[in-house]
């Protein structure tokens, strides 16, 4: 079952840490209109929480897959995205509350999410000159390029970090 928030019973919980685990819905992460990083499938999230005192400490990791655009060569890859140390802690006042936790994961999600996705740490990028993507083959524009020093390493590194250079150079 996929559920569409993970919420907590205080009053259940106990000093020992006790399980909550399962399937929570992509649609929490409100990216839907995200063009460059899709989820797909569900959030699956295995959570322990306990009572330290007034508090409630709930610990545990939690795993998203995504479709991403390589910020490099601009084609889709897919990458799972997997959180092993997610930690909360807060102080609940009446033995009643529900701790409701799902921005909680969401806001985990997603500041865990890559700014510039890449496909692989050695991913070669486009050509800057005729857009092919140096993943698969040579282009013939590389000979030219070679010559020149910072256009060869803008062809090889893509135009990311042709931005972080330009950056260095103000
Ligand atoms: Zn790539
Ligand atoms: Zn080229």
């Amino acid at each position: 079952m996929v559920e569409k928030d993970v919420r907590i019973i205080v009053a259940r919980l106990t000093e020992d840490p006790q399980e909550f685990s399962g399937t929570l819905s992509r649609s929490i992460l409100e990216m839907e209109n995200e063009k460059f990083v899709r989820p797909v499938g569900d959030i699956e999230y295995e959570l322990y929480a306990q009572l330290l005192g007034t508090e409630a400490l709930i610990r545990g990791k939690m795993s998203q897959r995504f479709v991403a655009m390589c910020s490099r060569c601009a084609e889709d890859f897919e990458f799972t995205l997997e959180i092993s140390d997610f930690t909360y802690c807060v102080e609940t006042h009446e033995k009643t509350d529900i701790l409701d936790l799902t921005n909680e994961l969401r806001e985990c999600i997603i500041l865990e999410l890559p700014s510039y996705p890449i496909c692989r740490d050695d991913c070669l990028g486009i050509c800057q000159t005729c857009h092919t993507n140096l993943n698969k083959g040579e282009c013939s524009c590389k000979a030219e390029v070679s010559n020149d020093c910072w256009g060869a390493l803008d062809a090889l590194k893509g135009s990311l970090i042709e931005d972080d250079l330009k950056k260095k150079e103000k």
